[in-house]
């Protein structure tokens, strides 16, 4: 057994060091499971945190001099694959992916096998190296999953892509050490192990605390921005959003459109099919909008049955959003969880070129122009009135794209006419 560590004497004291190790694995887990106790529905913390303290344990096994039970030493060492394939799995379950028997498994079971080869022998060079090239393959496994994850903030994504691949290239060291160093390595194998060992655990550590912080942050900030009937944005996400998008179309010169929807008589929806129809009517709606605009447009639910969107158009532009969007629903709210509700929706729109967003504003004009629509009968759009100085802004707008005009137009002049070429044979 590794009272090999005793043997190893070198620039760091080889027991102590492995000692360390097992503290600060078993200290890791007892923090990993206690924020599971805390936080129950994140189940790969439980994964990750039993994973660490199954390492602790093998590390203790595989390095104690004087070790209570006496156990061949490759049962702890693939103990410590059956934690790498834990950790590896816990990163999948924490991406919604499938649970994996075979990548907790899997690797104790090569180990078993591989043991029984010449050249394996315990605490021979051959052990050591296929033991490290075993960890790196599943530490780069590890970052495979990591990088897969589209979610996270790019901060954090880089920390947990990053950091797995330097530790996986960190495991290959003994590899380099033995093939160009071969006395350095033979003196000092335990102390980079434990060393690796210390830093993979701590780095391991790190990352997956970090994921479960990118998680909450995501959970409660979409918990803060969407409507949960809809899924929509609610309207303070809205009104963020569309002032940040006025912003940048008013900077540019360019316009944006706001929609404003209000389902037509849906009160009487309400009452005549009961609130769980009209409940189901809202999210017919939420969809059909969604479905009816571009994923760069911005959809919300203002409250009860009125909704908005605003979209980089001008009039003309939204003018036909709103007329799409009000036949898509028109044909998707005859039937609502078959029952003939018939539900129909009016449109309000108005446009500023301002260079300031002021979303109030446009909200008041779209507002003015729904109500327009209700008067003349429901299930229609009105446009508001432009805003004082639109005409110099379309007037700037045009001019601005002329030249990419007058190009095409000079390209087309240039091109030979039907006429002009020879006629052949
Ligand atoms: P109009 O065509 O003039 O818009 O008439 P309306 O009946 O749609 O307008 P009104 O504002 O009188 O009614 C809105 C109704 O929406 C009243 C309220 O009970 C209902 N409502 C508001 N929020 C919800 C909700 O979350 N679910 C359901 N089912 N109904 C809601
Ligand atoms: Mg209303
Ligand atoms: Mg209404």
């Amino acid at each position: 057994m590794l009272s090999a560590a005793a043997g190893q004497q070198g620039l760091l004291d080889v027991p102590t060091l492995v000692f360390a190790a097992v503290c600060i694995v078993g200290f890791l887990g007892m923090l990993l499971l206690t924020t599971w106790l805390q936080q129950r529905e994140v189940r790969a913390l439980a994964w990750w945190g039993s994973a660490y303290l199954i390492g602790a344990a093998a590390i203790a096994q595989w390095g104690a001099r004087e070790p209570v039970v006496r156990l061949p030493p490759e049962i702890p060492e693939a103990f410590i694959f059956i934690a790498c394939g834990m950790v590896w799995n816990g990163v999948r379950l924490f991406h919604g992916r499938k649970l994996w028997p075979l990548a907790v498994f899997g690797g104790a079971g090569v180990w078993m096998i591989l043991c029984q080869f010449d050249g394996i022998e315990a605490g021979s060079p051959g052990r050591i190296i296929a033991g490290a090239v075993m960890i790196a393959v599943y530490t780069f496994f590890i970052a495979f999953e990591l990088a897969r994850e589209r979610r996270k903030s790019a901060y954090s994504r880089l920390a947990a892509t990053v950091v797995p691949s330097f530790y996986a290239g960190m495991f290959m060291v003994p590899l380099g050490m033995h093939a160009f160093l071969p006395e350095v390595f033979a003196a000092h194998w335990l102390t980079v192990l434990a060393l690796e060992a210390i830093f993979y655990a701590v780095g391991t550590a790190f990352i997956v605390m970090l994921m479960v912080k990118d998680h909450h942050v995501h959970f409660y900030r979409k918990a803060a921005t969407t409507d949960g009937l809809t899924g929509l944005l609610n309207r303070r996400a809205f009104i963020e959003a569309a002032t940040a998008m006025h912003a940048a179309q008013g900077a540019r010169g360019e316009p944006v459109t706001l929609l404003m929807f209000d389902l037509d008589h849906f009160k009487s929806v309400n009452d005549r099919f009961g609130h769980a129809t009209g409940d189901s009517v809202l999210k017919v709606f939420a969809q059909t909008a969604m479905g009816s605009v571009r994923a760069t447009d911005i959809v919300a639910r203002l409250g009860g049955e009125e909704f908005v969107a605003m979209v980089p158009e001008t009039m003309e532009g939204a003018c036909h959003v709103a007329e799409r969007l009000r036949a898509a629903y028109e044909t998707a709210g005859l039937m609502v969880d078959d029952i003939a509700v018939g539900s129909t929706v009016s449109i309000g729109l108005a446009t500023s070129y301002k260079p300031v967003a002021d979303i109030d504003a446009l909200l008041l004009r779209a507002d003015e122009a729904l109500y327009l629509a209700k008067r003349e009968g429901r299930n229609r759009f009105r446009c508001a009135p432009e805003e004082p100085g639109s005409d110099e802004a379309r007037a700037r707008m045009a001019a601005r794209k002329k030249p990419a005009d007058g190009l095409v137009r000079r390209w087309v002049a240039r091109r030979p006419k039907a006429a002009d070429v020879p006629a052949t044979g």
